[in-house]
Formats: C-alpha cells, sequence, structure tokens
C-alpha cells in the first residue's frame, strides 16, 4: 500500500466533499472538492511537465487556498515541496535554487492553479514509502548556511496523527488559520489537524485584528504565535464572551511569556495551550487538552518521541528520538552526523530540563548560552527576573563581548525604568555574574517571521557596548 502522506490527509477529508474547507474573508468559501480536484489537477500538470518522484518543486508565493491545492498536488505527484518565505530577496532565493535544483519553481500560485485547469484530475496519488522525502524545510539559519531539513511521508503522517488525536480535532471544529504556510507551524501542524477531521478553515492570509476578532466569532481552535496573543490582549474587542466558545488557543514557534498567558487567562478565563516543535521533528511536545496546562512549560512529549537531557545533566541539551524527527539536513552529511548522537537522538540545541512530573521546561537556545567570566548564564532565567519588574514588557538578555569577563550579560528591555536602580534589583535576586550589566530600552524587539526574539541581531547591535 501506498504511504502517500496525501492519501492519509485525503482520507480525512469530508464524506461530503461538498463541505466547506476554506472559509475567506470576503465570505466565499471553497469546497474539500474543489481542493481535492485542483490538487488532483496539479499533480498531473507537474507529471506532463516531466516531474518525476522525488524532483523537488519550490514554491515562494503569498498565502493563499491555491497555494495549499499546489502543495497537495506536489505531495500527490510524488515530488518534494518546498516553501519559500515570499519575504525572501533574490539573491536569498537563489542560494535555495542553486542548493535544492528544485525542477519546477512556482511564484504564482493562482496562475499556476489555473494553467492546469484543463487537465483531468489525477486519480491515484503516485505511491511513496514512508521514509520517501516528503517535503524540504529550509531552516531560518540565525548563523551560517540555511539547511535544508527533509521530512519524510512517514514522518509528517506520524505528527499529523499525533497531534489530531492530543487536540481531539472533529469534523465540528473550525480552525482560525492566520498563520503563514511557508513554515512548518502554519503548513503542517494547522493544516494536517484541519485535513485530517475535515473541518473548514477561517482562512486569513495574515495576522489582522479586525479579521481576527471576526474569525473567532466562526472559529473552535486557533492556532498562533506569542506575538498573536499579545496582540490580541492589546485588543479591547477581545473580551471573554469573544472567546467563550473557543475550544482551544494553541501557541507556539517561540516561547510565550507567562506573564502573556496570565494576562490571557484573567481575560478570558481560558488557559493558553503551549507546545514546543521545530523545522526538524515538527511538533515534540504540548500540554493537555485535559489537565494542567502551565505557565512557561511546553508540556509532556508526544506519545512516541522519546526525550531526554544531553550530558545527563539536570538542565542541558535536548535530545530527541522519535517518528517525526526528520531524516537528513539536504546534501549536508556531516552537518546531519553532527547535530545527531550515536545512538540515533537529534540533538535540537534548545537547553531544558525535564520535571519529576515529566514536564518539559525550556530555557532558551544553546548558542544564546552566555559565559561571563567562566560561569554559565541562562538568558531565560535573567529574562524572567526583568520580566517582573515594574515597566518592563519584555525582555531578551544576551552576551556581548567585554574585556574582563570574555562576554557580559546585557539586557535589551521593551520599556522604560532606571537601568541603576533595576541592575541593582535584579542583583537582590540573581547570582551578580548573572545579573545584567548594562540594560538597553528600546521600543520594540527585532522578531522574525514567526515571531521569535533575532537575538544574533541583538548581539551584533550591541557588539561594541563594553
Ligand atoms: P523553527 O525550526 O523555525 O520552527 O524554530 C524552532 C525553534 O523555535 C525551536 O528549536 C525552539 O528554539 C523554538 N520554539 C518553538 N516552540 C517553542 C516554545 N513553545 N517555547 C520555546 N521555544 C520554542
Amino acid at each position: 500500500m501506498s504511504e502517500n502522506l496525501y492519501d492519509l490527509l485525503a482520507a480525512g477529508f469530508p464524506a461530503d466533499r461538498g463541505k466547506s474547507c476554506f472559509l475567506l474573508s470576503d465570505g466565499a468559501e471553497i469546497s474539500y472538492g474543489d481542493l481535492e480536484g485542483a490538487a488532483g489537477r496539479v499533480a498531473a500538470g507537474l507529471l506532463a511537465m516531466g516531474v518525476e518522484p522525488g524532483d523537488r518543486v519550490a514554491m515562494q508565493v503569498e498565502k493563499s487556498p491555491q497555494a495549499v491545492m499546489i502543495y497537495l498536488g506536489v505531495l500527490k505527484a510524488g515530488a518534494i515541496f518546498l516553501p519559500l518565505n515570499p519575504a525572501y530577496t533574490p539573491s536569498e532565493v537563489d542560494y535555495f535554487r542553486r542548493d535544492a535544483e528544485p525542477k519546477v519553481f512556482i511564484d504564482d500560485a493562482p496562475g499556476f492553479v489555473a494553467g492546469a485547469a484543463g487537465f483531468e484530475p489525477m486519480a491515484a496519488s503516485v505511491p511513496r514509502t514512508a521514509a520517501d522525502i516528503a517535503s524540504i524545510i529550509y531552516t531560518s539559519g540565525t548563523t551560517g548556511r540555511s539547511k535544508g531539513a527533509m521530512l519524510s511521508h512517514g514522518a509528517l503522517a506520524a505528527n499529523a496523527l499525533a497531534l489530531h488525536a492530543a487536540w481531539e480535532f472533529s469534523p465540528s471544529d473550525v480552525l482560525l488559520h492566520a498563520l503563514p504556510i511557508f513554515h512548518v507551524h502554519g503548513l503542517f501542524v494547522a493544516m494536517h489537524c484541519a485535513f485530517l477531521s475535515g473541518c473548514p478553515m477561517v482562512w486569513l492570509p495574515k495576522f489582522a485584528d479586525a479579521e481576527v476578532l471576526d474569525g473567532l466569532a466562526r472559529s473552535t481552535v486557533m492556532m498562533g504565535v506569542p506575538t498573536f496573543y499579545t496582540r490580541l490582549l492589546e485588543n479591547p474587542g477581545f473580551t471573554r464572551e469573544r472567546a467563550a466558545h473557543m475550544r482551544l488557543f494553541i501557541c507556539g514557534s517561540a516561547p510565550l511569556l507567562p506573564s502573556t498567558f496570565a494576562e490571557f487567562e484573567a481575560r478570558t478565563g481560558l488557559r493558553i495551550l503551549e507546545r514546543y516543535g521545530m523545522s526538524e521533528a515538527v511538533i515534540i511536545t504540548s500540554n493537555p487538552v485535559h489537565g494542567d496546562r502551565l505557565a512557561g512549560s511546553v508540556g509532556y512529549p508526544l506519545p512516541g518521541v522519546e526525550l531526554r537531557i544531553g550530558g545527563g545533566e539536570k538542565t542541558g541539551v535536548i535530545e530527541i528520538r522519535g517518528p517525526s524527527v526528520f531524516s537528513a539536513y539536504w546534501r549536508m552529511p556531516e552537518k546531519t552526523a553532527e547535530e545527531f548522537t550515536a545512538d540515533g537522538f537529534f540533538i535540537t540545541g534548545d537547553v531544558g530540563r525535564e520535571d519529576a512530573d515529566g514536564r518539559v521546561w525550556i530555557s532558551g537556545r544553546a548558542k544564546d548560552l552566555i559565559i561571563s567570566g567562566g560561569y554559565n548564564v541562562y538568558p531565560k532565567e535573567v529574562e524572567l527576573v526583568l520580566d517582573e519588574m515594574a515597566g518592563v514588557t519584555e525582555s531578551a538578555v544576551i552576551g556581548v563581548p567585554h574585556p574582563d569577563f570574555g562576554e557580559a550579560v546585557v539586557a535589551v528591555v521593551i520599556g522604560q525604568g532606571d537601568e541603576a536602580a533595576m541592575i541593582a534589583a535584579a542583583r537582590r535576586q540573581l547570582a551578580a555574574y548573572k545579573a545584567p550589566k548594562r540594560i538597553l530600552f528600546v521600543d520594540e524587539l527585532p522578531r522574525n517571521a514567526m515571531g521569535k526574539v533575532q537575538k544574533n541581531v541583538l548581539r551584533d547591535r550591541y557588539a561594541g557596548v563594553f
């Protein structure tokens, strides 16, 4: 039997293919039948272009239902789907083209789907095994060359099934989808849950407050990055009544501040469900649907995921093994070998710990670890102290070169305050070497498309502070 991911997803489509898949802001709807037909025509069109199993099909487009039709068509044709952020510049895209050598490059999704309109939809998908690659996701790569994580049909299927079960998706759900679809979060995590349950998606090109508030009225589940939640909370129109019928608010891709979690609960009476994942493994841990969701914890490893802390320490780099872990980095065997242990665990690069109850707590990226005067400082520990101070909305703690200490702890803070008094207050709560030597106030922190604070940008910006 073919293990093409497309077949698993299509098996979840509603029996009544007239049911809506995309609910658009202008009131228009696109049915599951339309999605299936278009995906079949795109697949036929790709085959007619000479695309063979394993060929890469790259796509750099704005978010649209047609982009999803193409994603599914590429799977169906047995090719490898390679999504690219529309914000990438031509010279960035040039790197991906040279590295991945796509057979087809799509830069106009509606045009491509229209161009395939004359084809008879392909009936059966091209057979694939679980180990065959379904997609290559280039990591955002803040240092060095961006790496293409190869995810197999089996890995994506396993994660989709695990999440569909863990988050209890059903045909009566409606998913609010405001995420980009060039990244695992919006592309795999969100959409696969919708397809497996055959439920509609309130389809928003991006997060826009008014549309999201409208969309919530029609939805039961929202998936977002932390900035979605802070923006909702800034909007007085986001009330307890607005959220009352929502089954789940799910959050990930970057750490959710405990203050956001608390404020959200105070406003709505609901606890955000935080989960943890990455391009190389899709979702790794999740807080429970039933049972306590704790602020600051990313929950428990999903069924089938083995998680341990490297080096046998209490806090250290998280290592994982399981069915959804990527196969290898595209054409980088050495890099791949470096990031797996001898017994097959992937070294995530995230630092964290697992408590006695099995919950996972993340304290940052290993490469963000600061070594000041020979002592290790985990930025998260310092950030938590600063975030509690009056006048601080959010903080990002980095290490910058220092003539005496090698690296010194510097805090970049959204908010206002008296620097010396705050440093003194931090020293009352933290060992002296952990307390920031400087606190710099800003209006906003640099973030990538998924809302992650770009600490590498901050390190460059403040490299000369001492
Ligand atoms: P990406 O591959 O771009 O999805 O980035 C993955 C990284 O995002 C992970 O390795 C973590 O550092 C971070 N991340 C994702 N979800 C969370 C979370 N809930 N809490 C903290 N960090 C997260």
